[in-house]
């Protein structure tokens, strides 16, 4: 049986702990590798090193780490496909999507390239007479990232190239469901150029998690994952004394407009609720039918999702893959069994999808629900599965109520050719990430990625330039050079006259 170990000090390190995860291959529902789950002291082990290699690390030029993402992205580049059947093997997502999922992970890279530029300050001359004050971001130290198992490159990948390119060194502990990409990228990354114990990768579970909460060495943690867990990294890490930043789950709302291009919106939304199997913290899960446009659009949604292809990623007939685990397939049936009993209409049943020759296999096919009420569970909660609820809603105003008082606050979108119901929306809809017939308006790695409501906890979003804010602190140095005889002490604020 392969073992996935940890990636620290620049090698493969087995740590002292016993315990070990079980990686599967969902399309198979096969057990493929084993992953070492981490003990507290593993975790400390690591931090030690990483303490020590920012040392060194966090004094280089900003142009000196960003030759070391140079490489790394040439790396990527020539490793990508590689880690894309990586993520196919252990996560299930089709390839084609997997390469994309990386090329968004790289896109990031490809930002903390340019650290220099995003580390250059502030400088005021003459603040006061002859006084000068500058601004400037320095490290933090060593930060950590704990990841979700549903994008196992790009969101890790959110959060090292750029912590690192800000001189800081990291600690990643990635899902144990599909841990391999993280080991992989780590070694890459030391192949660029990274001096040893600048990137560590602590594979676990809970264990690890706690330990990287009370380490008193590590200055920030960020968090990507389910809300429940999210509230309770936010609450730790601060309770701590940390930076957090921690981002949760997500029901992204597409609200279908009257005059919208249908066949757009229907499109956008079957990439959007479907596709990696409904698995994306930015999948649309709810569509707001508006006005009379319900049933056109459940005719024209039903006819796709009845003939989606569901298949091993590895097919390239395959529009979706699997579900991660058997655990998350029956939490996802269960959902469907519950919204037929809450009194949804479920218009096509994927429940019961077998596949020959994949018979093990994490699959379900596409659902989709209509008449779905807002007291409903379907609707409150995140299920994470390839299951779209449609909404009615008899106007505008009922539309954008929904969104508003949805406890989560992700992503969402508008399909519509109206550009006053466009402009009002973006500007007063209470969520952090917005499309206008953009199915899933996932910002470029330039701007940043985040949540409102309790989709994020914490102030800072992912990547881009709140991203170099959440791994820098800002120092602001005022200076004087004094020549000749100067002033008597002053007791009072010093102020321009
Ligand atoms: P999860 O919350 O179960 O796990 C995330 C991480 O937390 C993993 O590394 C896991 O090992 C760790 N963890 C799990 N239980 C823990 C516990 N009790 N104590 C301490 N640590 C624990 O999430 P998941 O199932 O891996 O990923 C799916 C979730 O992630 C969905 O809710 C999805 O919306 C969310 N997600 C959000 C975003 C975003 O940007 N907001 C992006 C991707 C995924």
């Amino acid at each position: 049986m392969n073992l996935i170990q940890h990636f620290v000090n620049g090698k493969s390190y087995k740590g002292n702990s016993n315990r070990k995860g079980k990686v599967f291959n969902p399309a198979t529902g096969e057990q493929e590798s084993e992953v070492l789950l981490g003990s507290k002291e593993d975790l400390n082990n690591s931090v030690n090193i990483a303490r020590k290699a920012f040392e060194s690390w966090s004094v280089k030029p900003p142009l000196q780490r960003a030759r070391v993402m140079f490489k790394f992205k040439e790396l990527i580049e020539r490793n990508s496909e590689e880690i894309a059947k990586l993520i196919v093997a252990e996560h299930g997502k089709v390839y084609e999507d997997a390469k994309g999922s990386l090329t968004r992970g790289l896109e990031v890279v490809e930002f903390a390239c340019g650290i220099p530029q995003m580390l250059k300050g502030e400088f005021t001359e003459n603040v006061g007479s002859e006084v000068d004050s500058w601004s400037i971001r320095q490290p933090l130290g060593v930060c950590a990232g704990i990841t979700p198992f549903n994008f196992p490159a790009m969101v890790p990948m959110w959060m090292f190239p750029m912590a690192i390119a800000c001189g800081n060194s990291f600690i990643l502990k990635p899902s144990e469901k599909d841990p391999s990409c993280s080991f992989k990228l780590a070694e890459l990354l030391s192949e660029a150029g990274l001096p040893d114990g600048v990137l560590n990768v602590v594979n676990g579970d809970k264990e690890v998690v706690d330990a990287i909460l009370e380490n008193k060495d590590i200055q920030a943690v960020s968090f990507v994952g389910s809300t429940p867990i999210a509230k309770y990294i936010y609450e730790n890490a601060a309770r701590n004394e940390k930076r957090v930043q921690a981002l949760g789950g997500a029901k992204n709302h597409c609200v279908v407009m009257p005059d919208c291009d249908l066949d757009q919106a229907v499109n956008g939304l079957m990439g959007a609720a479907y596709g990696s199997a409904g698995e994306r913290c930015m999948a649309q899960s709810v569509a707001v039918a508006v006005g009379d446009i319900g049933d056109r659009l459940v005719d024209k949604l039903s006819k796709k999702v009845e003939v989606l292809k569901v298949g091993p990623g590895m097919d390239n007939n395959s529009e979706m893959g699997p579900l991660i685990t058997k655990e998350h397939l029956e939490k996802v049936r269960g959902y469907v069994d519950i919204g037929v009993k809450e009194g949804a209409k479920l218009v096509v049943d994927g429940r019961n999808l077998k596949l020959q020759g994949y018979e093990n296999g994490f699959f379900i096919g596409g659902c989709l629900f209509d008449n779905v009420k807002k007291d409903m569970r379907i609707y409150k909660e995140e299920i994470f599965g390839p299951v779209l609820s449609v909404v009615r809603a008899k106007d505008f105003e009922e539309a954008s109520e929904l969104v508003n008082d949805h406890e989560y606050g992700n992503g969402v979108s508008i399909f519509t050719r109206d550009g006053d119901a466009a402009r009002t929306f973006s500007s007063k809809i209470k969520v952090g990430m917005v499309g206008i017939n953009i199915p899933i308006p996932v910002p470029m790695a330039f701007h940043s990625f985040g949540g409102w409501k309790r989709s994020l906890f914490g102030d800072q979003h992912m990547h881009g330039p709140e991203g170099v804010r959440f791994y820098t602190k800002l120092k602001t140095i005022t200076s004087r050079w004094p020549s000749g005889i100067r002033s008597n002490p002053e007791f009072i604020m010093p102020t321009m006259k």
